[in-house]
């Protein structure tokens, strides 16, 4: 029993060790890797059903990682929120973003927006909510371009204080999404209080549609509830054209998914641009 016990403390504490060891030398990838210049946007296309063109994009990011390529961010997103260096990488994205945004500007394409995602970890961090609007400012892009991305649960975390900003950057022209909509808990009423104005319904919903008579319902519903509240909707994750015509049929705005692009550098969704993707 003794022996047993101790040996249970011994492994514990060997795993906690692991752990430990992993995240801490993690942070210090993140960081690093931040100082080498290896992280890179990636955009995905958003394609406006009415238009039948791209109307926007979606920033995301990804690692080239010197050994082992390029990682997506499942791989390090979740340690950058949890050691807060999403914060530092979250200045060099919106500065990224930034500079992309004028490449649209060169190319002529001056109504494509870019939307990027802020993380709860950014909104908690109160030097990054004072700057932001001033950064911002003195991007000298067109802020009706620039779209944030929040889930629910960032809203619903994040301290009061951020909703200031999040009023200040959209009195600047930025427009607010609530990204995975329908994966949270929230009531609409309390998210009512922030200034959205696009619900990105989540991709687990789209691609049940056409399968599954509850999720043609509450994809139905998600888009009429957003157009009586005057919003925009997206739906994310379309791979089909079952999807897409279930999305035309039911007078959703715009769609994102593989079966239009996959996320891709900057250049690529730029040859998409005017180019026929609709039915
Ligand atoms: P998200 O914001 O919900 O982004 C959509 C994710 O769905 C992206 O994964 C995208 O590649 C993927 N996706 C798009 N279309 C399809 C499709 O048709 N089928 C499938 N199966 N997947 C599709 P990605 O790029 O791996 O990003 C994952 C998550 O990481 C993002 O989810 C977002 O929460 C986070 N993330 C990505 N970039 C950033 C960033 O710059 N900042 C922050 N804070 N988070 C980011
Ligand atoms: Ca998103
Ligand atoms: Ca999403
Ligand atoms: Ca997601």
């Amino acid at each position: 029993m003794h022996t047993a016990k101790g040996r249970d403390i011994s492994i514990y504490r060997y795993e906690q060790g692991a752990v430990d060891d992993w995240s801490e030398n993690m942070e210090q990838a993140l960081r690093l890797a931040l100082r080498r210049g290896e992280f890179e946007l990636f955009y995905q296309p958003k394609v406006c059903l009415r238009q039948r063109n791209i109307l926007g994009m979606e920033a995301l990011i990804r690692w080239r990682h010197p050994t082992q390529g390029l990682l997506s961010p499942q791989h390090f997103i979740t340690a950058a929120e949890s050691s807060g260096v999403i914060v530092p990488i979250g200045y060099w994205i919106i500065e990224q973003v930034c500079k992309d945004m004028q490449t649209l500007v060169d190319h002529g394409l001056f109504d494509v927006s870019i939307a990027t995602n802020l993380s709860f970890r950014q909104l908690q961090d109160e030097p990054f909510c004072k700057a932001l609007p001033r950064l911002l400012q003195e991007a000298n892009v067109n802020l009706n371009c620039l779209e944030f991305e929040l889930t629910e649960t960032t809203m619903l975390t994040e301290p009061e204080s951020a909703l200031d900003t999040l009023n200040q950057v959209t009195a600047l022209g930025v427009t607010i999404s609530l990204d995975d909509f329908g994966t949270g808990y929230s009531s609409l009423a309390h998210i009512r209080q922030y200034p959205i104005s696009t619900i990105k319904i989540d991709r687990s919903f789209t691609q049940r549609v056409s399968l599954d008579h509850e999720a043609d319902s509450i994809v139905r519903s998600i888009i009429n509830l957003a157009h009586d509240l005057n919003m925009q909707v997206v739906a994310e994750g379309v791979e089909d054209d079952t999807q897409l015509n279930f999305l035309l049929g039911n007078g959703c705005d715009q769609v994102q998914g593989y079966l239009f692009s996959e996320p891709r550098p900057m250049w690529e969704v730029l040859q998409l641009i005017d180019k026929i993707l609709l039915p």
